[in-house]
């Protein structure tokens, strides 16, 4: 029991530390995108001065703190955020693993992380520059793939759930998107909602735009009457929707249909079309 309680930590401490390196990856990702610069080539340098970054300064976290935050050679304040991003993904994938159970899923807990990787550069490219990349949008959608044929056993899906899930959501958002002219909905949230739909199928993605909503909406009013800004990126709230829903998603849906009675209702409607026939 004891050897059990220490290989299941040491997977999990991995699991973070394996993270925390990918949210490095993540931060190049966020910065290098939207300018359309390689994620490979070229070292990482300071914003402020152009000094390449030393290899002994790109232990994430770590460094950030070693240096307090600041360039070595110029003395420039670097952003927090990249830290913030490191330990968001680190955080984020232990979550995923722990609620997964990665010693008997290990897949689905990979793939569920990845997409939350994905989800933290959509939130923070989106937050800063009000578009979703399109590659990134792909990537979630090609993990529903693997999803559907190996993950069968632990989150069973019909084709006709994720079809269904791909178009529940994303056509809605395309006619919102069409009717204002990309005013009020983003080519790009409508694309994510269907990769997204794709990859947590349907009803599933419903919970996942209501919760968008709601979290999207609180935020919107707070950062409105905060600092008056009314620039609002709809992708954040996407990804904290498609996060939540990917791990409770079922168990939302199960306690909804419960709460509402909607499924007495089916099998009542349904004993009462056995009875007449
Ligand atoms: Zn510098």
């Amino acid at each position: 029991m004891g050897s059990e309680l220490l290989y299941t930590s040491f997977i999990y401490v991995f699991v973070f530390l394996f993270g925390v390196c990918v949210g490095s990856f993540l931060n190049v990702c966020i910065y290098r995108l939207p300018l359309g610069e390689s994620l490979i080539k070229s070292n990482s340098h300071c914003m402020t001065c152009g000094t390449p970054i030393r290899k002994r300064d790109l232990i994430p976290i770590i460094s950030w703190c070693m240096l307090r935050g600041k360039c070595h050679a110029c003395g420039a304040k670097i952003s927090a955020r990249y830290t913030v991003v490191e330990a968001l993904n680190g955080v984020l994938w232990l979550w995923v693993f722990i609620h997964c159970d990665v010693i008997s899923h290990p897949l689905y807990a990979t793939l569920i992380s990845l997409m939350t990787s994905a989800l933290i550069v959509i939130f923070f490219m989106d937050w800063d520059t009000q578009l979703i990349n399109t590659w990134v949008v792909i990537f979630i959608g090609v993990l529903a793939i693997p999803k559907y044929f190996l993950c069968q056993d632990i989150f069973p899906m019909t084709l006709t759930q994720m079809l269904l899930g791909a178009v529940v959501v994303s056509v809605p958002l395309l006619i919102i998107s069409l009717v204002t002219h990309e005013k009020a909905m983003g080519m790009g949230d409508v694309y994510l909602m269907a990769a997204a739909g794709l990859f947590l199928g349907a009803p599933e993605v419903l919970v996942a735009i209501l919760i968008a909503l709601i979290v999207g909406s609180i935020c919107g009013m707070i950062l409105k009457h905060t600092n008056g800004n009314s620039v609002f990126a709809f992708g954040p709230y996407l990804s904290i929707g498609i996060f939540i829903v990917a791990l409770y998603g079922r168990d939302i849906v199960a306690w909804y249909i419960d709460f509402t009675g909607i499924n007495k209702v089916g099998e009542e409607a349904a004993m009462l079309i056995t009875t007449i026939l």
